[in-house]
């Protein structure tokens, strides 16, 4: 930009009544000159400022997943506990229901459904 400017500058000092036409089209070059730098540094700051806004937006997001993910777990907490619940309550059904015991539990009313979850319950 400033080579342009001094470019610009000496131009216009050289410009006499016997160079008028060529100085003319001289500065206008210089002015095109000019017209496409400034565009450029337009650009750049208009890049530089969408890229903050995005970093922003990133920011706001990452905390949102953060947000979301601390949510993720205390539900899952929540349904693991529900689930083992509603495994107690099924299984003190099937015992209150067994025939085979006195309701204390036995291989026929302790078996199927608690498959992986007997340690659970001991
Ligand atoms: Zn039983």
């Amino acid at each position: 930009m400033c080579t342009v400017l001094a470019e610009f500058r000496t131009a216009i000092e050289r410009i006499s009544l016997y160079n008028i036409k060529g100085s003319k089209r001289h500065l206008a070059a210089l002015v095109e000159e000019v017209q496409t730098l400034a565009n450029r540094m337009e650009a750049g700051l208009r890049d530089k400022k969408a890229e903050k806004k995005l970093r922003k937006k990133v920011k706001v997001y990452e905390r949102r997943v953060l947000r979301l993910r601390k949510q993720v777990k205390h539900l899952e907490i929540r349904v693991a506990q529900e689930n083992s619940i509603l495994e107690r309550l099924e299984r003190n059904k099937k015992r209150a229901d067994c025939e085979h015991c006195d309701h204390t539990g036995c291989d026929e009313c302790d078996k199927g459904g608690l498959e992986g979850l007997g340690s659970l319950f001991g």
